[in-house]
């Protein structure tokens, strides 16, 4: 048979924790935490599904859902979306952006990507018919270069993508920089598809620059997130998108046949977990703490650390470690150290290779220390 996605193999996240696990290494390579959530949380959906919620919920998410992300939203960044109307709940973030892409995507249009990008964003826009634009972020800093975004505009231009906090480099944009895109888009009838997952994982005192801060950007946004990253639970894939109500009706009428509806009692789980506003605020310290301890280990390797900025990534430079380019050492220190990475050149469509690769610190302390333990005999 023709294939849809010729340039596509098994996501990198899945070969690498195969290999992982098959080779008893430790698996700092796909973005998950190896610790529990909070017992509050499981025990409110075992509390929602003895209550009967185990039909299909509303399309787009059961009201309390939407009102408390509504609520969060507002407290949060300042800016009001009507949950009957501006809120959908999601089967996680990668469900919300290839349906954003497909409500918005038509045959022909351009879309930007800034890469390093997350390895869904092209293959999505490849399914929607649409023409991959790829703008490279500052080599070394991975900040957005408004230059080359400029120059990449044209009248076929239909949608960016932006990622902050951004996965893979852990760089996290400024006010400024969301003011220049704000500025820079003003002008255009370009949509903005803004993936917030990591928007609680911000360090050292600054904030999460939500697209929903900034009104000419918000009215052009859709505004992805997902309750995985947040609360522990990587597995239940549920999300959520945020859109002024004219885009979100263009979202809905995809999400409808794409999904339908998103499973009834995590829903209510999350709903009244969410009341509770403590483990979104008290996020970036317990990764903050994290990400510290996993950098002083670091620090006493030959890896030269880039600055993490957000997320729970660490990157680091492999050149003085080993010749090899990112993938095979990637491979390597999985096979014969034991410690599992990801390449950054999977998150570019021609394999650049900076020998940089991403190490994930959402770890028990004791699982960051035994791979720090292996680490520091190279
Ligand atoms: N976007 C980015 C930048 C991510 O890192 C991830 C998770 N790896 C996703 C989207 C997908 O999130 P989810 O697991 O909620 O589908
Ligand atoms: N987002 C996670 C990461 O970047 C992985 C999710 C996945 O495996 N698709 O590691």
């Amino acid at each position: 048979p023709g294939t849809r996605l010729p340039n596509v193999g098994t996501t990198i996240f899945t070969v690498m924790s195969a290999l992982a696990a098959e080779k008893n290494a430790v698996n700092l390579g796909q973005g998950f935490p190896d610790f529990h959530c909070d017992p509050a949380l499981t025990e409110a959906v075992t509390a929602a599904m003895q209550a009967g919620h185990n039909q299909y919920p509303p399309m787009p998410g059961i009201a309390a859902l939407r009102n408390a992300i509504a609520s969060k939203i507002e407290a949060l960044y300042g800016r009001s979306y009507d949950p009957n109307a501006e809120i959908t709940v999601t089967a996680g973030a990668t469900q919300a952006i290839i349906t954003a892409i497909l409500a918005l995507v038509r045959p022909g249009d351009e879309v930007i990507v800034l890469e390093p990008c997350y390895d869904s964003y092209v293959p999505n826009i490849e399914l929607a018919g649409g023409t991959v634009v790829r703008v490279p972020l500052v080599p070394g800093s991975f900040r957005p270069d408004f230059d080359r975004i400029a120059a990449a505009l044209t009248r076929r231009t239909r949608a960016i993508l932006i990622n902050t906090p951004h996965n893979p480099s852990a760089t996290v944009w400024t006010a400024e920089e969301m003011r220049q895109l704000e500025a820079l888009l003003a002008p255009t009838d370009v949509f903005v598809i803004s993936d917030e997952v990591y928007e609680h994982m911000v360090f050292d005192g600054a904030a999460h620059q939500s697209a929903a801060r900034f009104p000419s950007l918000a009215a052009r946004s859709i505004l992805v997130s997902s309750f995985g990253k947040t609360y522990h639970v990587t597995g239940w894939k549920v999300g959520y998108v945020a859109a002024p109500a004219a885009l979100m009706a263009e979202f809905r009428k995809v999400h409808q046949f794409n999904v339908f509806t998103v499973n009834t009692p995590m829903q209510h789980a999350l709903a009244s977990y969410m009341a509770n506003p403590a483990p979104y605020l008290e996020l970036p310290a317990f990764y903050q703490r994290k990400r510290d301890l996993f950098a002083q280990g670091l620090a006493r390797t030959r890896f030269k650390l880039l600055r993490s900025e957000g997320t729970y990534f660490q990157c680091v430079d492999i050149s003085a470690v080993s010749d090899l380019n990112e993938a095979d050492f990637c491979q390597w220190l999985t096979r014969e150290v034991g410690v599992a990475a990801i390449p950054l050149s999977a998150f570019y469509g021609n394999g650049f290779d900076q020998r940089v690769v991403r190490f994930c610190f959402a770890k028990k302390d004791q699982t960051l220390l035994s791979a720090l333990e292996r680490l520091a005999r190279l």
